[in-house]
């Protein structure tokens, strides 16, 4: 990837960990944050905006922009094909902005083979029996039920050691505090920095200054 103004961060999590919420509340905080905007294949529901809540198109477009490459990832959902095309995310990097990519480990995995500047965030629960708790707020699923939603869980959190941070969301307000110094700090990096202030760089830095 060229060096662009924001920094591309992957954000997944086991269902349970709260990660929706935290992202929400952090992209209400800042306006120079973003989530990106999938392609779809599937038509709009009522209220959904094109551009806004997905790129919708063809499966014939769709399938013209596999062929060329344009997908960071893709994949084929309930029969509508879903990706994250690396044009729409260059748009909002290239305007300063930092996007989230909310995806699982499996796509996650397809996007640092192709963009290793990528960030990693996996957010946790702060603990199993919290998680269960979590997931069985309304009390009226079964055991088994339950039991399969804390295996799919306990799989999606096998794979936090492939991220760059973990948070463990056990107080929403200092999870959130702690996602924002990730993001922050991120951009006073040497490579986001080199980029958004490379002419007062070439001034402070210059070798040759006699
Ligand atoms: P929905 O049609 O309800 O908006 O989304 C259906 C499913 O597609 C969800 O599980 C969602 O996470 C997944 N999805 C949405 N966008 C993408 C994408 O860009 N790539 C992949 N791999 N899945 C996506």
């Amino acid at each position: 990837m060229q060096p662009l103004s924001g920094n591309l961060f992957i954000i997944s999590a086991p269902s349970g960990a709260g990660k929706s919420t935290l992202i929400q509340a952090l992209l209400k905080k800042h306006a120079d944050m973003q989530l990106s905007v999938s392609h779809t294949t599937r038509a709009p529901r009522a209220g959904e905006q094109n551009g806004v809540h997905y790129h919708f198109t063809t499966v014939e477009d769709f399938k013209a922009r596999i062929a060329n490459n344009e997908f960071l990832e893709w994949a084929e959902v309930f029969g509508n094909y879903y990706g994250t095309s690396r044009n729409a995310i260059y748009q909002q990097l290239s305007q300063g902005i930092d996007v989230f990519l909310d995806i699982d480990w499996q796509g996650a995995r397809q996007i640092r083979a192709q963009e290793p500047a990528t960030i990693g965030i996996f957010i946790l629960p702060p603990s199993l029996p919290e998680l269960e708790q979590r997931l069985n707020q309304r009390g009226t699923d079964s055991a088994e039920v339950i039991a399969g939603r804390m295996a799919k869980a306990q799989d999606e959190m096998s794979h936090a050691d492939e991220y760059d941070y973990l948070i463990i969301n056990d107080e929403l307000s200092e999870a959130l505090q702690q996602m924002e110094q990730i993001v922050l700090s991120q951009r006073h990096s040497l490579a986001s920095q080199q980029h958004r202030h490379s002419a007062l760089l070439d001034q402070l830095l210059a070798k040759d200054t006699k």
